[in-house]
């Protein structure tokens, strides 16, 4: 790996997707641009699992989405049931896009391809290396390390996650509200029996909600609201979520979890993502529910409009091409932010509305227009 530089063009702090982005745009646009990360090596875990159509179209200025789209199963469809009934159809193979599908694909594998992009174009990740503080200078930003140096840069791009040490440091917070409280346990698992293996299944029972969805290597990932989620769960909670919320017809039977988590919702946004020259994207500006898999998408949507703007900057010194993407993207971030919350609220209606929340799912859902909007909105194609 290249040594650590003092001065750059552009300082990246945080590899996971958005960090990677914006690092392989930069280095794409033929700009000097270094990308520090605190971990030692990228993280492995499966995480966010799916890849929508607007992403992968934006993806293809910085050459990743064919790749991408090759490592993945290509879901045509999603499905809202309740057992074994559907209660609303949406088919993504009708959008208008050169990706009519949800890529499944797990993260390590889509912050693989992230990094080999932008080591192809000549560009690198510095591990370890810890941020811990930042302050503006006359014309640009300096970032301090745990480790004692200090790399100064035109701009300092804060893609350092949820917990953002920039993003606090620099001022850029939010203002607190955080309206869901919900727990959710997420188990990737092995099955015997008929999942089917290309469409992604949201269960609406009335014991719960219940995501079940294809992953490339042949497993399932289980998402489900809970009361308590254990810190890990094994094979016979696994199965009691399927018996309990999953299909009824169809036996099947949990083999092994390959990985569990749990989590709760946080959500907030960042009340501006700019303040001179630092900026944020991903989840150092956003965070929400999973509902939809929409948050990796957004973090790598902010990433590649980023780059692009801090082209525009450090060539032609146009700042306002900064200012847009601030706007734009904490404006998308509102409506994402926003559909996310719709459909949680829906998933975990009151245990006593979720029958009669059927019955009405099933009605609208005849409506073609609905379901078409769902899948405009789910695919972010709709915000084009
Ligand atoms: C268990 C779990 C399940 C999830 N499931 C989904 C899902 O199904 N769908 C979905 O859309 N999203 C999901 N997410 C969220 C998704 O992983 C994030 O939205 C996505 O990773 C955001 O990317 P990011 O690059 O903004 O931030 P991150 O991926 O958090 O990357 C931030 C990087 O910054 C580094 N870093 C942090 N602080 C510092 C510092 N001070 N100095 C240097 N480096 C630093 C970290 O090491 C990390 O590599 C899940 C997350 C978790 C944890």
């Amino acid at each position: 790996m290249s040594e650590l530089p003092g001065r750059t063009d552009v300082l990246v702090v945080g590899a996971g997707p958005a960090g990677l982005a914006v690092g392989a745009s930069l280095a794409g646009h033929g700009h000097d641009v270094t990308v520090v990360d605190r971990q030692l090596t990228g993280a492995n875990t499966s995480r966010a699992a799916v890849v929508h159509a607007r992403t992968l179209e934006m993806l293809e200025q910085i050459g990743v989405s064919k790749r991408l789209a090759g490592l993945g199963i290509q879901a045509q469809r999603f499905s809202i049931r309740d057992g074994d009934r559907e209660l609303v159809p949406v088919r993504f193979d009708g959008l208008p896009t050169e990706y009519p599908y949800a890529l499944m694909v797990p993260q390590n594998i889509t912050e693989q391809v992230l990094l080999e992009r932008l080591e192809e174009l000549g560009g690198s990740v510095h591990r370890p290396y810890l941020a811990t503080g930042v302050s503006q200078t006359a014309d640009g930003a300096e970032v301090t390390l745990e480790s004692g140096e200090t790399i100064k840069a035109r701009y300092v791009v804060a893609a350092d996650g949820m917990n953002s040490t920039i993003r606090d440091q620099a001022g850029l917070g939010h203002n607190g509200n955080d309206s869901l409280s919900l727990s959710f346990a997420l188990a990737d698992v092995r099955v015997e029996g008929g999942l089917p293996a290309d469409r992604v299944l949201l269960f609406f029972s009335t014991p719960g909600m219940l995501v079940v969805a294809p992953l490339p290597d042949g497993s399932f990932r289980l998402v489900a609201e809970v009361d308590e989620a254990p810190e890990q769960p094994d094979v016979a909670y696994a199965q009691r979520l399927l018996d309990t919320r999953g299909p009824r017809r169809t036996a099947v039977r949990v083999t092994d979890v390959i990985w569990g988590s749990r989590f709760r919702i946080h959500e907030q946004v960042a009340d501006r993502y700019r303040a001179g020259r630092i900026l944020l994207a991903g989840d150092a500006a956003h965070t929400h529910s999973p509902a939809g898999g929409q948050g990796m998408n957004l973090s790598l949507r902010d990433a590649v409009t980023l780059g692009d703007a801090l082209s525009v900057a450090l060539r032609e010194g146009r700042e306002d091409e900064l200012d847009a993407y601030a706007a734009g993207s904490r404006a998308e971030a509102m409506r994402v932010v926003a559909l996310a919350h719709r459909l949680t609220r829906l998933a975990t209606a009151p245990r006593a509305v979720r029958p009669l929340r059927n019955v009405a799912l099933r009605l609208l859902a005849r409506v073609p227009s609905f379901r078409r909007r769902l899948a405009e909105q789910l695919s972010a194609i709709g915000h084009r």
